[in-house]
């Protein structure tokens, strides 16, 4: 007998599940297409140059030492994070930025906060979204209702923009929180377009809803950090009836992916408020959560990503590093729709080159894709999706292949 046996058997964690079950595959030829970090031709973890070049300078400097951060977090970090999400559309606006444990801690934070003082009756995620979306809610508040508002559609492969619009017109309420994706919306890999995006913020505005946009692909989506920094700009800059847009909302930002430090936990939690009054409660806030749940925040990968974003030649760096994985991710994904369709493997694939980021959605059932796993190690999400950072010049032909041989 035990205290906890009473504590309920939790199944493992459907991605990192499969993570290991691939890393114990013994099959020469297995392909892991599951996570969403990035890898090199060689399929693995790439270290930026930008990166490498910061990390070298301070592994390098004697006076370093290892004092705690301010409670906001590393100061570089935030004002260099901040102008590389709003750079100059904040006139006017309130914000209240915060270091946090990478996207996911953002995310939490933000929740945390509405939920003790906001209290959204419902929480509303796109379908499909990132799993842990709906973990970090449930896990903040199982009492917030969670909703999926349509997003994917499988016949086109694309956005249906009309029925986002009209199940939120119709059903959310004021006070409620929606989850955007910046870009490179993950799982699809599939934006809104700029119409659709002034939609949803017209819709946020007239209903007084929340918006927390969820930035942990900025770069991926067109290679630049700054187009892709779009819809949130947008947010702050917009008018609507010729006065200029009074939104609150807030920004959960990774540095996981775009400096592929996915192991130092870099990120950040932006507020943007209408008053000054409103940014300093937050803080104040925000403030009080992170003491009762981290205390202080990692220095390391902060010190790295300040590093690179405050020097101007690393800067340059670091946008030649996001072009070479976009390249890369962008080549993949020819290569893969090449052997798709000389295969005339049934289904729809012009998708593949068209969808952005890391992610397609395969459009295969989750039985197939236990096939392809089982009988040909290529290892993809249950839900059909794919991530085009596991190949590679040496694997594309032989998971088109094995596709093609599930499918036909
Ligand atoms: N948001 C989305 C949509 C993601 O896909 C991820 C990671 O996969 C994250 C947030 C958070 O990642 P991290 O906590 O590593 O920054």
């Amino acid at each position: 007998m035990s205290l906890f046996d009473q504590v309920p058997t939790v199944p493992l964690d459907g991605t990192f599940a499969l993570m290991e079950a691939c890393r114990v595959d013994a099959h020469e030829l297995k392909v892991n297409l599951t996570p969403g970090i990035y890898r090199d031709e060689n399929a693995k973890t790439w270290v930026l140059p930008s990166v490498k070049q910061a990390r070298a300078a301070l592994l390098a400097d004697q006076s370093l030492n290892h004092d705690i951060s301010p409670q906001l977090g590393y100061p570089q970090l935030l004002s260099a994070a901040r102008q590389l999400v709003f750079k100059d559309t904040l006139d006017g606006r309130f914000i209240t930025s915060m270091q946090t444990i990478s996207g996911t801690g953002a995310n939490h934070f933000i929740a945390s906060l509405l939920s003790s003082h906001l209290r959204p009756r419902t929480v509303w995620v796109p379908n499909p979204t990132w799993d842990n979306h709906r973990e970090i809610w449930r896990h903040v508040d199982p009492g917030i209702e969670q909703r999926n508002y349509p997003y994917y559609d499988h016949e086109t492969c694309g956005i249906d923009g009309d029925a986002l619009l009209s199940t939120l017109k119709e059903q959310a309420n004021t006070g409620d929180a929606i989850i955007l994706h910046a870009c490179a919306h993950n799982p699809t890999g599939v934006d809104p377009s700029p119409e659709l995006w002034e939609g949803i913020a017209q819709m946020c505005e007239e209903k007084g809803i929340f918006p927390i946009f969820d930035l942990a692909y900025q770069g991926f989506a067109t290679g630049d950090a700054d187009n892709d920094a779009s819809a949130v700009r947008h947010f702050t800059t917009r008018s609507s009836s010729g006065n200029s847009s009074t939104l609150e909302f807030a920004v959960a930002q990774s540095f996981s992916k775009n400096f592929g430090l996915y192991s130092e936990r870099v990120g950040a939690l932006h507020v943007v408020a209408r008053t000054r009054d409103g940014a300093a409660r937050v803080e104040g806030m925000l403030k009080r959560i992170s003491r009762a749940e981290i205390t202080s925040t990692p220095a390391f990968g902060a010190r790295i990503v300040a590093a690179v974003l405050h020097d101007p030649v690393l800067k340059a760096q670091w946008r030649q590093d996001l072009r070479t994985m976009n390249g890369r991710l962008g080549d993949m994904r020819k290569r893969l729709y090449d052997g798709l369709t000389r295969r005339n493997t049934p289904g729809s694939w012009g998708h593949i080159l068209t969808d952005i980021g890391m992610f397609s959605m395969t459009g295969l059932s989750p039985e197939k894709v236990a096939v392809l796993k089982d009988r040909f190690h290529v290892y993809l999400l249950p839900n059909g999706r794919l991530s085009v950072t596991g190949l590679t010049e040496g694997n594309v032909e032989y998971v088109a292949e094995s596709i093609y041989q599930v499918v036909k």
